[in-house]
């Protein structure tokens, strides 16, 4: 590196319940130089800085700092990982940023995955930088984020808990949050294959393979009816959702990421002519988009909050 040559980048983690994923991350084009992608099963604090260091010790004399974005949520200084509810164990009340920057010297910050997505949108997703943008994931839960003239929400020590929003009012599917009918208890890629699992059981016909996941199921999506049933009652689910985040936030960008929001290619202008009776009550027009990030959204919300983080502490 050139002496006084500002470093410009960034290592993005994404480190999800069944692998995660490492990359080096140009900070202002968001291009990703290199990509490791492994499995969280069984992984340790150390075991985790340890493949770190080996991804990111060739670029560490040009790296600005490191993002963390987990499914669960941090401390509000980004500094500790607070909760995962039990799906990354080794992450339970874990101190990410400090034992990274030990092994490194880089500055680190951890945060909630559906945050890092929503800042990571706003930064890299090529929605022309919109005055407010919100970001729905539909993966192994549901989560919810907005970025808003410049702020990210909610803070980093609430979650994003908006997953447990209830969808349906009576009955519907106990959640592990200690309600019945919540969002992510019908519209999730866990909610996805649990439907289906539970009717293939039941023998009811269909090409997916027990035990199907969400993948299979999106990737059949209408050329199989038991797929379709259970992706139609997810948007049953999400419609209602939708239309409450539009009044709350009026987005101008509504984004739906993650896995499980494949399956809905097939389904988004539907979803947007029902969207347009909202906007014809209100006169607000917000984009109803699936994210353009796929598989990398998460490595890019995680660059891109500690791009926002490090430009925050230059001002
Ligand atoms: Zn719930």
């Amino acid at each position: 590196m050139r002496k006084n040559a500002p470093r410009r980048l960034l290592a993005g983690i994404d480190l999800g319940v069944t692998q995660y994923r490492i990359g080096i991350v140009d900070a202002s084009t968001g291009r990703i130089h290199g990509l490791t992608k492994l499995k969280t099963a069984g992984f340790t604090l150390p075991r985790f800085c340890d493949a770190l260091v080996k991804v990111a010790a060739p670029y560490r004399k040009d790296l600005a700092g490191i993002g963390v974005a987990v499914p669960g949520f941090s401390d509000h200084r980004q500094r500790r990982v607070v909760t995962t509810c039990g799906t990354v164990p080794f992450l339970e009340s874990c101190e990410v940023a400090e034992a990274v920057e030990a092994r490194l010297d880089v500055p680190t910050w951890v945060d909630n995955d559906a945050r890092a997505h929503a800042v990571g949108e706003f930064q890299y997703g090529g929605w022309g930088k919109p005055r407010s943008l919100v970001v729905m994931t539909l993966g192994t839960g549901v989560g919810l984020a907005w970025h808003v003239e410049g702020r990210l929400y909610p803070p980093p020590d609430h979650g994003a808990q908006g997953g447990h929003m209830s969808a349906l009012p009576t009955g519907g599917n106990p959640c592990y949050c200690g309600i019945s009918g919540c969002l992510e208890s019908l519209a999730s890629g866990t909610a996805l294959a649990a439907a289906a699992n539970e009717c293939l059981a039941r023998f009811y016909p269909s090409k997916l393979c027990a035990p199907t996941d969400a993948e299979q199921i999106c990737r059949l999506g209408a050329s199989d009816d038991l797929a379709q049933k259970c992706i139609g009652r997810a948007i049953e689910a999400l419609r209602g959702a939708l239309h409450t985040i539009h009044h709350l936030y009026f987005p101008d960008v509504l984004v739906l990421g993650g896995s499980a929001s494949l399956g809905l290619w097939p389904h988004l202008s539907s979803l947007r002519k029902w969207f347009a009776r909202a906007e014809r009550f209100d006169g607000r027009h917000n984009r109803l988009v699936l994210s353009r990030l796929g598989d990398k959204a998460g490595v890019l919300g995680a660059a891109a909050l500690v791009r926002a983080n490090l430009m925050s502490a230059e001002k």
